[in-house]
């Protein structure tokens, strides 16, 4: 079994298989600040299966096998590809902190980032050069996990805009099943910053980071809204 801040993996009868548990837990600050929020696990188990089945309606190739229960689904078993992706379609969070862009500016293209999934290590940004030299992916995996999160990122702005969300960026974690790359993890508010298209209001995990209130609410008019598009 594998406890994370806000999932749990747990094997199964299956060997291919394992049950991807949400918990009902917001974290910040790579998990230094954390706080129990009843009914979250639902919401964001219920907002990324959606997305997960949105996207593999599109060709994109996900672990997801089925949801279980409110909570809980069966996932592929992949061998997950110790790099996080991030995608950014505006500038918000650490990039506004690193390079002095004001929130919401517009970015003239898509930008993607590269951390190390690493608690230990709190998820260091690290480059393309930095990844092949330490092995963590290979240029030819690199290549594709870049095409992926592109075409993702289309899908994902595409949805959002439907269901009055702006998609302002989001991480991505990738996995592989016998050489091919497959999308896992989860995708949720947690996950991405979404802000409402018309009020500029955040309905994303920065509710809890910036103790703005109010998180349960905004992640259920999420889904509400994205069940209503999709
Ligand atoms: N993100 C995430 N997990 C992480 C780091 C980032 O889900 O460990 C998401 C975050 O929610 C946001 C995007 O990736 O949607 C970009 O995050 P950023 O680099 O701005 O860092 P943050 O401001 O979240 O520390």
């Amino acid at each position: 079994m594998y406890e994370g801040k806000s999932k749990i993996l747990q094997p199964c009868a299956d060997d291919n298989t394992l049950i991807m548990h949400y918990k009902d837990y917001a974290t910040s600050l790579n998990g230094k600040c954390r706080e129990e929020i009843h009914g979250k696990g639902k919401i964001n188990a219920a907002i990324s299966n959606l997305i997960f089945r949105y996207l593999e309606k599109n060709n994109v190739e996900t672990h997801l096998i089925e949801a279980i229960d409110e909570t809980s689904a069966a996932v592929k078993k992949a061998e997950i590809i110790m790099v996080e992706v991030i995608v950014r379609n505006l500038a918000a969070g650490s990039f506004c902190k690193k390079y002095g862009v004001p929130e919401g500016q517009r970015l003239k293209n898509t930008v993607l980032e590269f951390c190390v999934k690493s608690d230990q290590l709190d998820d260091p940004p690290i480059n393309i050069s930095q990844i092949t030299a330490i092995g963590l992916a290979t240029q030819s995996e690199l290549a594709e996990l870049m095409q992926q999160a592109l075409i993702i990122n289309g899908l994902l702005c595409e949805l959002f805009t439907r269901a009055g969300l702006q998609l302002v960026d989001f991480k991505l974690e990738f996995g592989k099943i016998g050489g091919k790359i497959i999308l896992c993890d989860e995708i949720s508010p947690d996950s991405c910053r979404l802000w409402d298209i018309k009020t500029g209001d955040k309905m994303d995990k920065d509710r809890f980071r910036l103790n703005l209130g109010g998180l349960l609410d905004s992640y259920k008019d999420v889904l509400r809204r994205l069940e209503n598009v999709v």
